[in-house]
Formats: structure tokens, C-alpha cells, sequence
């Protein structure tokens, strides 16, 4: 049960039998990534309705027949998924597009989406004997892969940008992983991580070289198709960096359609920001991706080089879906909007979605009759520096009861 039957090339079709060595194509190179597909006739047993009515694993393990993992290998004792799938009627009826819902995967253990695909890269690091795991990320795959790790007693060692929000950093250091703080971008530490784990013969969780990471991902379609009683959406808004989010949105409802559980793909809409669009380049061109240098607050999304670039491309092309580019401003106006009417706080990259659904709206490409999710992919927590940015600072008083009402009077008139 949850064995992957074979890995597929994206770039070329060649198909494989999964080993542990194997993450990218051998003749495509590390463009090459793998799709993991599966035996959907058997798994269309394993996984229907009934049984996941029945389920009381609410977790990403309630898949397992859809996941590429034993089921007697240990996993993070965690609760990874099963995140919340609001719908916010009143601030979709504002912005003009009432039957929204927005999924909040800040409410993960590490808070962000990465956990996700963490779990499911530490089950295979642990299949394969490997307890030693190590990634570059711009800080929430790096926080998740140490806390995740953390739980099972395994070491993890982390390349991120000596640039990550400080909140990133500690929950690194409190987790006890081992850090090395790369002065450089994101796409330098890539690199130097991805090199000195095959040196030191390290497991390497980096988006895009590791395969596994899509089916972890995957699990916000399949649980938002649940949460929708097996109606898609019309449209689903992500934000993107590297694209495994958004190739793996898309592998989920692929799978769900092959076992029967979905009669139709959302549109799936990636957002970018202005800073930092390579995958919206390429989707307006034609063209392959570019890297880029980028520039923007959200750091979460400021990938130069986007390593699962093709299956970012398939999955906005293969759905009918498009890809926008926001501006800083945007984002962090986003903050505040979802913040103020939802009571959700996000992290730059977190509402970028948010951000594109709004500037869709705008620009007539969403139908106000339309079901929409938008994923918020990180908490707000995570980056206190930028979410004060978007509110600015509170008005301070003297202990005294004058003082206080005079606040009051001038900052907060509508409350007396
Ligand atoms: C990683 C991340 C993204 C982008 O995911 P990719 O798979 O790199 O495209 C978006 N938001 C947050 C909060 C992230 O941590
Ligand atoms: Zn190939």
C-alpha cells in the first residue's frame, strides 16, 4: 500500500523504478524532475468516499494509498494537514467574488505549507536509511525539514541566506538543526547544499531534486477536493517560488481525476511578485524559464532560478489556469485586508495569492459567480519585520487615564 509503482520523467516521459539514489533524470539532469505515479486501478480500491468518511487520521496520512510511503515507515508524530478550508463570505462579497474560500496552511506545526512535503521527504530519507537530511531553502523549508526532523531525532543540517526573517533563523536554532547561514542569494545556497550532500552522502530534501516533495504538496488539493465533497473549485490562486507548490496542487487533482474522485481540474492560477516573475515570464512567452534576480519583500517567493519549473509551467497550462505578477504594495496590502475582515495572518509570500485573486478581480479575469480557493501558504508570525511594514506602529500613551482617553479621541474616534 502507498508504494510508488514508477517515476517518470517530466522532461522527456522516461520512465523508472524507484530506488532511494534516484531523484532527477539521469539524461535531462537536475531540470529532469520525476512525476511519482502510481497503480490508480488499485488505489482507486483503497481510497473512496467511504473509507475516507470513515477515517479518523486527520493528518495527509489519511492518503496514504496515494503517497509514496511504506506504511510501516515511521512518520513525524506531528499533524501535518487537515488544514482549515474557510469560507469568508462577506470579504469575497467585498472584493466581488462571494464564494471564496481561503485554506490557511499557517496552521501547520512549523506554520507554513512545507510541512507538507517535509514529512514525506524524512518518511523516504528513512526508507532509504539516511538519517541525516539536509536542504537550502529561503527559510520555511529549512524551519519545517529541523522541526519535522526534531520530532523523530534526526539530524538536519540547513543552507539558507544570512537574509532570512530572524523569526525563520530562531525557530532553526530552537529546533537544534544544524546551520549554515549562506552570505548569498537563495539560489547560491541551492547549489552548495545540493554539492556537499552528495560529498558528505547526506539526504537532500531541495525542491525540485527530490521527487517526493510534489506528493507531500499534493495533499492541499486532495483535502480541499474533500473539503468541497468532490466538487472542484473553478479556480485555485497559489503563490510561487520554486513551483513544487503549484506542481504539486496540480498532481493532486490529476490523481484524484485518474482514481475517480474528481470529474474535473480547477484552473490553477500561479502569482508571482513584480520583483521576481520567471515563471510568469515564461508562461507569457512560451518560452523556457529564465532565472531572474530578484527583488521583492516576500522571501518565501524570491527564487531566481525556480528548480520545479516545469511542473509549474504543466500545471497553469495543463489546467487552463494563468500566471499574474503582483507588486510588493499588493502583497503587503493583502496582509492587512486578510488580517482586518478574516482574522488570518499571513506572511508576505503567504497572501500573494490573495493578492493575485484581487488583481484578477480587477482585471475581469474571475467571474463573480465563480468558486475560488485561495491557498495562504505561511503565518504571519514568521516575518514580523514585513507585517510591520504593512500596519506601522500603534500610538503609545503614559500610564493615565487622561492620557488614554486622548489616544482614543485622536487615534480611535469611531469607537467612542
Ligand atoms: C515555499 C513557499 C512558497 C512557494 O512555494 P514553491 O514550492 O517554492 O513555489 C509560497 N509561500 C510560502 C510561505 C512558502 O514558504
Ligand atoms: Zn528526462
Amino acid at each position: 500500500m502507498g508504494e510508488p509503482i514508477l517515476l517518470k520523467c517530466v522532461g522527456c516521459g522516461r520512465e523508472f523504478a524507484p530506488e532511494p539514489s534516484l531523484f532527477t533524470c539521469p539524461d535531462c539532469g537536475p531540470s529532469g524532475t520525476l512525476d511519482v505515479l502510481y497503480d490508480y486501478d488499485r488505489v482507486s480500491e483503497l481510497l473512496t468516499r467511504e473509507s475516507l468518511d470513515k477515517s479518523r487520521e486527520f493528518s495527509i496520512w489519511r492518503y496514504l494509498p496515494l503517497l509514496p510511503v511504506a506504511h510501516d515507515t515511521p512518520r513525524t508524530p506531528l499533524t501535518v494537514g487537515w488544514t482549515p478550508l474557510y469560507r469568508t463570505e462577506s470579504l469575497g462579497s467585498e472584493i466581488g467574488c462571494p464564494d471564496l474560500f481561503l485554506k490557511d496552511d499557517g496552521r501547520n506545526p512549523t506554520a507554513s505549507f512545507k510541512d507538507r512535503a517535509s514529512a514525506v521527504g524524512i518518511a523516504k530519507a528513512m526508507e532509504s536509511g539516511n538519517n541525516i537530511i539536509t536542504c537550502a531553502s529561503t527559510g520555511n523549508a529549512a524551519s519545517s525539514l529541523a522541526g519535522l526532523c526534531a520530532s523523530l531525532g534526526l539530524r538536519s543540517v540547513i543552507f539558507v541566506p544570512a537574509t532570512a526573517p530572524r523569526a525563520k533563523i530562531a525557530q532553526l536554532l530552537v529546533y537544534g538543526a544544524r546551520i549554515v547561514l549562506v552570505e548569498g542569494t537563495y539560489d547560491q545556497a541551492f547549489d552548495l547544499c545540493y554539492d556537499t550532500a552528495q560529498s558528505c552522502a547526506w539526504y537532500c530534501r531541495n525542491t525540485g531534486i527530490n521527487p517526493y516533495l510534489s506528493e507531500g504538496k499534493k495533499t492541499a488539493a486532495l483535502e480541499i477536493a474533500e473539503h468541497l465533497n468532490w466538487e472542484a473549485p473553478d479556480k485555485v490562486f497559489v503563490s510561487v517560488g520554486d513551483g513544487c507548490i503549484i506542481g504539486g496542487l496540480w498532481k493532486g487533482f490529476h490523481d484524484l481525476l485518474e482514481i475517480g474522485l474528481l470529474d474535473r481540474m480547477p484552473q490553477i492560477i500561479g502569482v508571482q511578485a513584480e520583483g521576481c516573475q520567471p515563471i510568469r515570464q515564461a508562461i507569457e512567452t512560451g518560452k523556457p524559464v529564465e532565472p531572474v534576480s530578484p527583488d521583492t519583500i516576500a522571501d518565501s517567493i524570491s527564487v531566481g532560478r525556480p528548480r520545479d519549473a516545469l511542473k509549474a509551467v504543466r500545471a497553469i497550462r495543463n489546467s487552463g489556469g494563468f500566471a499574474l505578477a503582483v507588486p510588493d504594495e499588493e502583497i503587503l496590502d493583502a496582509m492587512r485586508t486578510l488580517g482586518r475582515s478574516t482574522g488570518i495572518f499571513g506572511e508576505p509570500a503567504g497572501v500573494t495569492g490573495f493578492a493575485g485573486l484581487r488583481q484578477a478581480l480587477r482585471d475581469g479575469l474571475v467571474r463573480s459567480d465563480e468558486r475560488v480557493v485561495v491557498l495562504i501558504t505561511g503565518n504571519g508570525l514568521k516575518d514580523v519585520d514585513s507585517a510591520l511594514k504593512a500596519v506601522g506602529e500603534p500610538p503609545r500613551a503614559k500610564p493615565d487615564l487622561d492620557e488614554i482617553r486622548k489616544v482614543v479621541e485622536e487615534h480611535y474616534p469611531e469607537c467612542l
